[in-house]
């Protein structure tokens, strides 16, 4: 299909849009839930303060939770999804806003229950538990509860803190008002004088550009419109990583990260095991962007240089119908049934396909615990689109398997392990596309899609995990942050990551300050574990095949009834070794190995 030519969302074929209406056959029936969830919400208020009466209380609640979660999701989701499909529909816009405000009200009506549940006194969810058969389903949630509990503070305290909690979300706020409504670049001209707005929103694709005057402009516009608001956003961001460090030390954590870290009951050792594996991996790296340099035949190699393909784009356009049969003939390894779900998922109409007008852009995957696990794509035939249907593909299944087998209080999963099933999939394609494609300009644009994904997912977020852990260290030891030391911690790191060919530009300096998860303290490192732990599963699954492929199915039922580390250790990888980061740089060496060979062939 062309791309200029956008249709309009009634022009779409049928069987090409998501069967939302598997979830709600008319409007009156979503209404009728919205009003479901209300009616039930006052039935909360009876619980409040008789928690801890009894076990067949605790019960009773946690079965009206249950029923008000369900319903609340198809609710919340359905409104989400029907107004992505095209954003500029008033209706479903107004439905996605009657759904937020729901959801707000859920919130602060459930609000009592965790602090009741941890102030009961010690042992008495246990006893609970001994006392009524049917409560033990709760074990792991009120396991991860109770986990919290030595970290709870007294009433007065807690309520104190609650209510700064609005304030403490100041840095975050500012920063994402000012970076996405007041921060304004200047725009650049190309080569040929061509004038290119620059936004966030844009930058990745001018610094694809193969006009290295452009990327050099948008790269030097963007990082210097940071710059000169660099003390502003110094100040901002020390205040963030102060109110951390605050947070952590007034709830009894060692430090930061631990606390960051024991939402996934995740120790500090795999957080520092995966910078260690990086850095003993870095002359890899070293040695890929040499022969970036080389090959784009540049006398300095400079950060705007990093994202413009390394071999000309071969020409490969894959429609629809070519994108779902690579799809379904990549995830062979994973057996049958894997397979006939992934048809289901194209047949049943699981999937919105195509962009239309008004629809959002990008693409994910998301449904309910009673729906099918939907698929929000805007597939536009190049071979990204594919990485990406198997991408989503791989968290839909997971949502299908889990879903197909966990009670609803289990049947979601954490990040941690999300960003497994995804990747898996597209290590699928690519090693099988690898294993095929005799083309050598083909294989070359493989194999630098792949190493491309190393130095961004696995090196770049180890290394922005890298400095969220100097720079909180520095604020525990009583050393305050502002703009010169960020630049110099982030500047050194960069140095030490992409290593001697890197030619600094002076802008660089500036990039720590328009992270947005630098926002959100120790979340990144989570993206990298995720790409080690599905690289070295995917190989297992192709080495080892039915043993593997088992381990990992049966992993992808889990949902959240284990914790992460627990649920990849027994699909295969131990992320508590740095053994896991180490084999995934394994392929990456062996990919390398191949470019550098068929370059100098050449
Ligand atoms: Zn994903």
């Amino acid at each position: 299909m062309s791309t200029n030519k956008l249709l309009t969302r009634d022009q779409v074929a049928e069987h090409e849009k998501w069967n939302l209406e598997a979830m709600y056959a008319t409007n009156d029936a979503w209404e009728a839930d919205f009003k479901k969830v209300q009616e039930l919400l006052p039935e909360v208020a009876n619980f409040r303060g008789r928690l801890g009466e009894g076990a067949s209380t605790l019960l009773e609640w946690m079965r009206l939770n249950e029923k008000i979660g369900l319903t609340f999701d198809n609710v919340f989701v359905y409104a989400h999804m029907r107004y992505h499909q095209n954003t500029g529909d008033s209706f479903y816009q107004g439905l996605s806003d009657r759904a937020s405000m729901l959801a707000a009200e859920v919130s602060s009506e459930l609000s009592f229950v965790n602090p009741e549940l941890l102030g009961l006194p010690d042992g008495t969810l246990e006893r609970f538990m001994e006392e009524n058969e049917d409560l033990r389903l709760y074990k792991m949630v009120f396991t991860r509860l109770l986990r919290e509990k030595e970290h709870v503070l007294t009433p007065e305290v807690e309520e104190v803190l609650a209510k700064v909690a609005e304030i403490a979300e100041a840095p975050g706020s500012i920063f994402s008002m000012f970076s996405n409504a007041d921060l304004k670049m200047p725009s650049v001209q190309d080569s040929e004088g061509n004038e290119h707005e620059v936004n966030e929103g844009r930058y990745r694709n001018l610094l694809e550009s193969k006009d290295r005057v452009l990327r050099e402009r948008a790269f030097k516009s963007l990082f210097g419109a940071y710059g000169q608001f660099r003390n502003m956003l110094g100040a901002t961001y020390n205040n963030n990583v102060k109110k951390n460090v605050f947070y952590a030390k007034t709830r009894h954590y060692n430090t930061t990260l631990e606390a960051a870290l024991s939402g996934d009951n995740v120790s500090v050792d795999v957080y520092n095991n995966l910078i260690q594996a990086n850095h003993d991996n870095l002359p890899h790296l070293h040695r890929y962007l040499e022969l970036r340099k080389k090959v784009l035949g540049l006398d300095e190699l400079h950060y705007y240089d990093f994202f413009v393909p390394m071999v000309e784009s071969v020409d490969m356009t894959i429609p629809w119908e070519q994108g779902k049969a690579m799809s379904l003939d990549a995830l062979q390894p994973l057996g049958e049934e894997y397979v006939t779900t992934v048809q289901r998922a194209f047949d049943e109409r699981w999937v919105d396909v195509f962009p239309n007008v008004g629809k959002r852009t990008g693409a994910y995957s998301w449904g309910t615990y009673t729906s099918d696990p939907y698929l929000f794509l805007n597939y536009t035939d190049t071979l990204d689109d594919v990485f990406t249907t198997v991408h989503e593909l791989g968290h839909s299944l997971h949502s299908y398997y889990t879903m197909k087998s966990q009670p609803f209080v289990y049947g979601n999963y954490t990040i941690f392990v999300a960003e497994v099933a995804s990747t898996l999939n597209e290590n699928l394609l690519l090693s099988k596309m690898l294993r095929e494609e005799t083309d050598k300009k083909k294989r070359m644009y493989l194999l630098t899609h792949s190493l491309d994904q190393y130095r961004s997912t696995m090196f770049r977020q180890t290394m922005f995990a890298e400095f969220e852990k100097i720079v909180h260290g520095l604020v525990e030891e009583g050393q305050p942050l502002n703009a010169d030391l960020l630049s110099q911690i982030y500047l050194d790191l960069n140095i030490k990551y992409y290593g001697p060919v890197l030619k600094v530009d002076d802008e660089l300096k500036n990039e720590w300050a328009r992270i947005p998860h630098f926002y959100d303290a120790f979340y990144v490192y989570k993206y990298a574990t995720g790409f080690a732990a599905a690289a070295a599963l995917a190989r297992q699954i192709q080495e080892e095949g039915a043993p593997a492929v088992e381990r990992y199915l049966n992993f992808l039922t889990k949902g959240s009834s284990e914790d992460p580390l627990d649920l990849l250790k027994g699909a295969g990888v131990d992320m508590s070794s740095p053994q896991p980061i180490h084999d995934s740089f394994k392929v990456f060496v062996e990919r390398l190995d191949e470019l550098e060979k068929l370059i100098n062939e050449q």
